[in-house]
């Protein structure tokens, strides 16, 4: 190192210690960086590359000002960097050669706390993952800007500590220093996360109480990883951290990855977004919390009968007071994110404008209470009575801080008058020194006859009299000192005004100082009510999620949901809750989903778009929305608790990891086999599609079988193998229904409706009629389909090995066909070449 400036040198032994963030190295008005980060950084913010003489050799550097970092810093954030803050600890003027420089923060995508870099709507978590072995792991999670710990162990394969990642907005992960580099893979490319190291699992003893409740070391471990890391980045005190809550995962619907990107719960697959998702049906909410409360609802549905029934009973409590609701949404949306503000009351970063909106809010609870106790319902009155307003915290906030404050802290303008003395004295000697001034001004007006005198203020003078040129010959004999030309003014002084004018500055100066100070303590007093506000927030943002569920049932019509001991299933005229949403001219058709004991494996069969996949989801759905509280879109429902949802549904492909869709099929359904059990749901749409016919089909029934033998999930199976529809003659818990297509007026129509019993084998024949092909194709066709049916014996598949004609195979292979076939379907052949599939909606390919 000994070619190095002593500052090179200084910023080389700190970078060693942030190998894996960006190190913004404080020095004036700027933070630079140097080497490798300026290389890297110039490209990531497209700022300019410079060098400096650092000893020997010219180093890469670039800089930003330090005023503008933020956005900077947000930039390298969101694409996952991390950025070490590197101040200067110590005045330039008194320091001796180089000046002291310290990392004060490392800010992290898992541990911002600004604002701006924050979604209202979502948590941002950042979590530690500790393998005690292939079979065991321990995952932590914390939202540093609400404060929310949570703990849970995965006794399971990896695969599921991914599912368990993928049910929250997780930033960061952190692990430890030997963890596997494929896991390591797995969690920066499948699920986007950075992941940063941490050796050291312990707590301080000042923080123990965060884990008094954790029965096992391992879990405690777990946390303190997570700790050790946010104490290492974060530098200060984590006073609003709350105890670290156990996620018994066996008290929730486990749903994996798979399901939730099939089903869409959070955001649609193709569009990555909200809009289209159950969520998007379901978020009526008015705050930001009870947004993120009711996204962690619809993650975790309920398994406890109690504790869902709870629920509905508060959500029909809501839908029949409309009045009382509607006015207790008004009150919410007054409610600011409570959770977050104490937050950052912890965190040290608020400012009066903050401390307005903490009081806004909590201006706002007994207006809540109040319009609550006005519940019939017994848990809505019950939570009047709980709900805590903190009347003294409110009338500090209201007592002490001025109604419009100024953002920055330290330039005063946030304490109201009347609440401390001395500030209120400093206060007036400002006032009556300004007076002052204004007389005088009126005074030296009268004197000198000079109408357009005036006295004015600026940084450098301070404090001045003004004479126009046309006026100079009026200025009074000697009094006046020159002090500035102007091009048509000039400005004068006088003994008195200046000392006038050190009277108000320094008091200004002092009250200023003193409003710090005043504000600092009322932060400290805000702290001491962290653990209220937090559990505050928790009420409220449940209360909004309920709301939210009232309003949405209310205005869709859906219904309560009884649950049942039996393994019956009911569901009268039930909806699709998303279809039925975005549909806009056409009605949506409601279905009967019924399976008992006698029922356990639905075969649905039917022509495409004919709504199989529709009804499948939409059961799913249905389901979930009951455990999470909701009701739900039917006439009637009368439900199991269902202990997981498993799906092999529609498009799902795992492009990042490179796998066919085929594999990603059967590891789908790999999936659902291992882990169902009989009070699982599980949902398979065209299982074996992806393979030839022959292979796909013996696969379809061979699942089928197993889940019917050794499962006995509740299953809804759609497939497009008519052959399978035979099953139920030996499979005596397999029901055929079917969605049906009618003719009408020459053109195919969906009518969307199941039947019971399987679809028309002759369909697709039946459809080529209605297009006219040739009569004698037709003929033709039946023909070969009763020889199919002839060779193949009811629970069997045909010997000879057929391949299945492939629609829109590019090269169709020769098949041998007679004579008497040959021309027409030639010509048929022909016609279907000359067909422009670009230009022709599914429906028309259809009916073509
Ligand atoms: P399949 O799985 O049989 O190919 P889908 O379930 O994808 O069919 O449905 C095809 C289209 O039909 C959907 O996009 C939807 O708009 C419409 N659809 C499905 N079910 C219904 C229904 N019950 N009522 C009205 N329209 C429906």
């Amino acid at each position: 190192m000994a070619q190095y400036t002593p500052m090179m040198k200084q910023y080389l032994q700190i970078k060693e210690q942030y190998k894996d963030s960006f190190l913004f190295f404080r020095l004036g008005d700027f933070y630079e960086m140097f080497f490798d980060d300026a290389l890297q950084a110039s490209k990531e913010l497209e700022i300019t590359l410079t060098s400096r003489d650092g000893g020997d050799e010219r180093i890469p550097m670039c800089g930003i000002p330090y005023h503008s970092a933020a956005n900077y810093i947000k930039n390298l954030i969101e694409k996952g960097y991390k950025v070490a803050i590197c101040e200067q600890v110590e005045d330039p003027k008194q320091a001796k050669g180089v000046v002291k420089r310290e990392v004060i923060q490392v800010i992290t995508p898992g541990t911002v706390m600004e604002d701006e870099l924050l979604d209202d709507k979502e948590n941002n978590y950042i979590a530690s993952l500790t393998p005690f072995s292939d079979t065991e792991y321990v995952i932590a999670y914390n939202d540093l800007s609400t404060g929310e710990n949570s703990v849970a162990k995965i006794e399971e394969q990896f695969d599921s500590v991914l599912s368990e990642l993928f049910n929250r907005p997780v930033k960061e992960i952190v692990v430890p220093p030997d963890f596997n580099e494929q896991l390591k893979e797995a969690l920066q490319q499948r699920l986007f996360m950075t992941v940063s190291v941490e050796d050291n699992t312990d707590i301080p003893e000042e923080y123990m109480n965060l884990v008094d409740n954790l029965k096992e070391d391992k879990l405690i471990s777990g946390f303190g990883r997570l700790f050790q890391y946010l104490a290492r980045t974060q530098k200060r005190a984590l006073t609003h951290l709350q105890k670290v809550q156990y996620i018994e995962l066996k008290q929730y619907m486990n749903l994996d990855m798979y399901s939730k990107r099939n089903l869409e719960l959070t955001e649609t697959i193709r569009k990555q977004g909200k809009q289209g998702s159950l969520l998007w049906v379901l978020d009526k909410t008015v705050t930001a919390m009870g947004a993120r409360m009711l996204k962690k609802w619809i993650d975790r549905p309920l398994l406890s009968v109690d504790d869902i029934s709870r629920r509905h009973g508060q959500v029909e409590g809501l839908i029949e007071q409309y009045f009382e609701r509607e006015a207790l949404r008004d009150a919410l949306q007054e409610v600011y994110d409570l959770e977050r503000l104490s937050g950052r009351v912890a965190f040290g970063n608020v400012n009066a404008r903050d401390l307005i909106q903490l009081k806004k809010s909590l201006k706002q609870i007994p207006e809540i209470k109040d319009l609550l106790s006005q519940f019939e319902q017994k848990d809505l009155k019950g939570l009047a009575s709980q709900l805590n307003p903190l009347t003294e915290l409110t009338n500090l906030l209201e007592k002490s801080i001025a109604d419009d404050p100024s953002l920055s802290i330290k330039e005063g303008g946030i304490i109201k008058d009347g609440f401390h003395h001395l500030l209120d004295q400093y206060r007036s000697a400002s006032r009556n020194g300004k007076q002052w001034i204004a007389e005088l001004e009126q005074k030296e007006k009268e004197a000198s006859g000079i109408k357009s005198l005036k006295i004015g203020y600026n940084k450098v003078f301070g404090y001045y009299i003004e004479v126009t040129k046309a006026n100079l010959h009026l200025i009074p004999e000697g009094r006046y000192e020159r002090k500035q030309t102007l091009s048509n003014a000039e400005r004068y002084i006088t003994p008195e005004l200046k000392e006038k004018e050190s009277l108000i500055l320094e008091s200004e100066d002092k009250s200023v100082e003193l409003e710090y100070e005043i504000f600092i303590d009322i932060r400290e007093q805000v702290k001491g009510y962290i653990t209220e506000l937090q559990h505050l927030a928790d009420q409220i943002s449940q209360l909004d999620v309920l709301q939210s569920f009232a309003i949405v049932s209310d205005e869709n019509q859906y219904i309560k949901p009884s649950f049942t001991e039996s393994r019956k299933l009911l569901i009268e005229n039930g909806r699709h809750p998303v279809v039925e949403k975005v549909m806009k001219n056409e009605m949506f058709v409601p279905n009967d989903i019924r399976m008992d004991e006698n029922s356990e494996i639905l075969l649905i069969t039917g022509p495409n778009m004919a709504g199989k996949s529709t009804y499948m989801r939409q059961l799913a759905l249905t389901v979930i929305m009951g455990q999470i509280g909701c009701f739900v879109p039917c006439d009637s429902a009368e439900l199991p608790v269902f202990d997981q949802i498993f799906t092999r549904i529609g498009a799902a492909d795992d492009l990042v990891a490179g796998q066919s869709t085929f594999m990603v099929e059967m590891l789908e359904a790999k999936h659902a086999l291992t882990k169902a059990t009989e009070n699982s749901l599980i949902l398979l749409d065209e299982i074996g599609r992806g393979t030839s016919t022959y292979d796909g089909m013996s696969l379809a029934q061979a699942i089928v079988e197993y889940i019917h033998e050794s499962i006995h999930a509740k299953t809804l199976f759609s497939t497009h193998y008519h052959e399978l529809t035979s099953l139920d003659d030996s499979l005596t818990r397999l029901k055929n229904v079917h969605v049906k297509a009618e003719e009408h007026e020459g053109k195919v129509v969906f009518l969307h409706k199941i039947q019971d019993g399987a679809a028309d084998e002759s369909y697709g024949i039946h459809v080529a009629k209605l297009a006219e092909l040739p009569e004698e194709l037709i003929e033709r066709a039946y023909d070969i389909l009763h020889q199919f049916e002839e060779t193949s014996g009811s629970n069997s598949l045909p010997k000879v090995e057929e391949k299945q004609l492939d629609f829109f195979q590019a090269e169709p292979e020769p098949v041998e066909q007679k004579p008497k076939v040959n021309t027409s379907e030639e010509k048929v052949v022909k016609e279907l070449k000359t067909l422009n599939l670009l230009n022709m909606t599914p429906m028309e390919a259809m009916n073509t």
